[in-house]
């Protein structure tokens, strides 16, 4: 196809999304309600908090409950995944945070082996003590801190870099995990000598806030709300508009399709041929039965999901 064939047809693709009369009600468990309360009296003992969102979605979906229910002030916003974002628009992303309030912002890659955010989160949290009166206190000697975000943001990575960075400097020791002291007590990894600042070991997991579908199907795209309460074929469809959108068409080359296409039943078609994924199936006609071969579209979807969330389709701002 010839690039101003490309463009007329571009134009001609969706510009909203049809959610088609969803609802999200049950787009997550109700146990995770829980989380909260839970949480709560872990939390009592905690001085900062490290709240790990997806940096593709800044805003979308953080769950601001903590904050209120958790009396817990200081904080640090961590924007993960970078290495999945576009980050073209960082200055707005950062002056938008600030206006609502949320003012100590690190990107990360968590699977980075050498990730200078992760370096810097040690010495933020010791400034974001340090310049809260609360805190400010010379008889206090020790601070916890506790990482806590909606599931499959890299909480556990998270925990896990920070255990490498430090233990890589001899700095950090595990406590509470040794016989004789009780499951109760949290297991907590020493990140900082002066002040002594320790982390727990456990994530805090929160809902994520799903204000509307559009919410919610960035959330499930991410990966943070499980794909089959959504439906593949639903995060598919969205992911295809939101590429087209973003005239990131990174996927045509990925599936060898003819060019950029809005619609995702073509698209999925392709993909199940392209990876082999078709099924025989019986169909009774009128001669008799035969059996014909069909995309299994269920497949091509979880494909295109999944290369997305690889990062193979490029980097993108849902936001
Ligand atoms: P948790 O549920 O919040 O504890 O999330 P995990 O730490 O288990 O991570 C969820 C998934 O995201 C895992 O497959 C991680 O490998 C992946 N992940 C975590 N951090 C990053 C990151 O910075 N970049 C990318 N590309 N993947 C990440």
């Amino acid at each position: 196809m010839k690039l101003h064939q490309i463009l007329r047809n571009v134009e001609k693709f969706r510009t909203v999304f049809d959610f088609g009369g969803r609802d999200v009600a049950h787009w997550f468990p109700g146990h995770m309600a829980k989380g909260i309360k839970q949480m709560r009296s872990n939390l009592r003992n905690v001085d900062c908090i490290i709240e790990i969102h997806d940096a593709r979605i800044p805003f979308s979906g953080r769950n601001p409950l903590f904050q209120e229910t958790l009396d817990v002030r200081p904080h640090v916003l961590i924007l993960n995944k970078m290495d999945l974002a576009d980050l073209s628009r960082k200055k707005r992303i950062l002056q938008k945070l600030q206006r609502d309030g949320v003012k100590n912002v690190l990107f990360t890659d968590c699977l980075k082996q050498r990730d200078d955010s992760i370096n810097n989160l040690v010495p933020t949290v010791m400034d974001v003590i340090g310049n809260t009166e609360r805190f400010n206190r010379d008889e206090i000697t020790n601070y916890c801190v506790m990482v806590i975000g909606v599931p499959n943001v890299g909480k556990s990575s998270l925990i896990n870099a920070l255990r490498r960075t430090n233990l890589k400097k001899g700095r950090a020791s595990r406590v509470g995990g040794e016989p004789g002291i009780t499951k109760a007590v949290l297991t907590k990894i020493q990140v900082c000598e002066r002040p002594i600042i320790y982390l727990l070991d456990t994530p805090g997991v929160l809902n994520p806030k799903i204000e509307n579908i559009e919410t919610g199907l960035k959330l499930a795209l991410c990966g943070t709300i499980l794909d089959h309460l959504v439906g593949e074929d639903i995060i598919a469809d969205y992911l295809l508009y939101s590429l087209n959108r973003l005239q990131k068409f990174s996927y045509v080359e990925k599936y060898e399709l003819q060019g950029p296409c809005d619609d995702i039943q073509k698209v999925l078609k392709h993909i199940a041929v392209k990876i082999g994924k078709t099924k025989r199936v019986k169909a009774i006609t009128g001669i008799g039965n035969i059996t014909v071969t069909v995309p299994d579209f269920t497949s091509a979807a979880y494909d295109f999901i999944r290369c997305f969330r690889k990062g193979e389709l490029g980097q993108v701002m849902l936001d």
